[in-house]
């Protein structure tokens, strides 16, 4: 029997890859479309916090087990920035390609190591009565000078994962789920969710 979990982020990207990642899991990730009223909390400038405040909204309203998490990219020469703020780099109104763009141009005057960068992934596992696992995953790289590929999502045609020489929009979908920082912190946490819920070993 396959046991339900919500997963607590209306980024249908990041449901794609979360469902690939724990493919192996006897689970069935459900997505927060079907719960609609439910409601996220405004994002803070905190990875952990941020994924945890997801997993718990999710879980208290869906009294069910729930995942989530909260990622970003950071670059060297801007300090880290965006970092936890990624989604909204360039304003509120911008769109993945605006974002894009506005990263690009941003980093015009930054070269070398400047434009080292890694992105950042805190998952979290929350169950309704209130318990709480998270884990960290991150994959690292450069800001490339333009954008690359057709894959994945958000910021992965700028980024060059390091050892690859490619863009992260350009690697398969199969590829990014076995390198990223999402695959390395949903990894880490899949044994948590296997002891959590009593699920048998795949
Ligand atoms: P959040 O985790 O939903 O707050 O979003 C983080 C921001 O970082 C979004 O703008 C995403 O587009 C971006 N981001 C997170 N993970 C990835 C990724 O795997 N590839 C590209 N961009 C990402």
């Amino acid at each position: 029997m396959t046991t339900q979990i919500v997963l607590a982020s209306s980024n249908a990207g990041k449901l794609g890859e979360i469902r690939d990642i724990l493919a192996e899991l006897p689970i069935e990730l459900c997505s927060v479309a079907e719960f609609p009223g439910l409601v996220f909390p405004q994002e803070g400038d905190d990875y952990e916090e941020n994924a945890i405040a997801k997993a718990r909204a999710a879980s208290k309203f869906t009294h069910r087990y729930a995942l989530a998490d909260d990622s970003g990219l950071e670059v060297s020469g801007l300090g880290g920035a965006p970092g936890p703020l990624s989604a909204r780099f360039g304003g509120p109104d911008l769109d993945d390609d605006g974002r894009v763009r506005a990263l690009l141009s941003a980093m015009e005057p930054l070269t070398g190591e400047q434009r080292r960068a890694r992105f950042v992934c805190v998952a979290a596992l929350t169950s309704p009565d209130g318990d709480i696992v998270t884990a960290f995953g991150e994959c690292t790289g450069r800001i490339l000078e333009t954008a690359r590929g057709r894959s994945g999502f958000g910021y992965d045609p700028i980024f060059e994962v390091e050892g690859k020489g490619i863009a992260m929009a350009e690697l398969s979908s199969e590829e990014k789920n076995r390198i990223s920082h999402r695959a390395v912190a949903f990894m880490a946490l899949s044994d948590a969710i296997r002891v959590t819920l009593g699920l048998n070993q795949a």
